[in-house]
């Protein structure tokens, strides 16, 4: 098999997370290869090493999934139902700049913030609420 780029293995990691929406590193592994272009997971995991890095895919922490991401828009915090698995992305940069002063002022020289909040969605919330108070 001839060598395939890393700016091929990029597009096709993203087009399968723009499929998928949100996929765990083996998700993106199944649908590269069902697109007929197989990788290994190893292989995936670098691949979102380096889009992560770029802004192009943001990790989603809770359930170890990755999407697609706009690099012009970096400062978002991702929103995670962990009812339904449902993601929301909700932009701010306040948050993201407050996080980003703090590591600086540590020391620390920022590639990226991950901000991200696990809990019940809205529609999970007033469908069928988890637990009710006095129960
Ligand atoms: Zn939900």
């Amino acid at each position: 098999m001839a060598k395939r780029s890393p700016a091929y293995l990029d597009a096709l990691v993203r087009a399968a997370l723009d499929r998928l929406g949100a996929a765990t590193a083996a998700g993106v592994a199944a649908a590269v290869a069902d697109a007929g272009s197989p990788m290994t997971e190893v292989q995936v995991y670098r691949v979102l090493g380096r889009l992560v890095v770029s802004g192009d895919v943001r990790p989603v922490l809770t359930g170890r999934r990755f999407m697609s991401a706009d690099p012009a828009r970096p400062d978002c915090v991702t929103l995670v139902c962990v009812a339904c698995d449902g993601i929301e992305v909700a932009p701010t940069e306040d948050i993201t700049a407050d996080l980003a002063d703090l590591a600086r002022s540590r020391g620390f020289r920022v590639a990226s913030v991950v901000a991200e909040v696990a809990g019940i969605c809205a529609r999970c919330n007033s469908g069928s609420p988890i637990k009710q108070e006095g129960d």
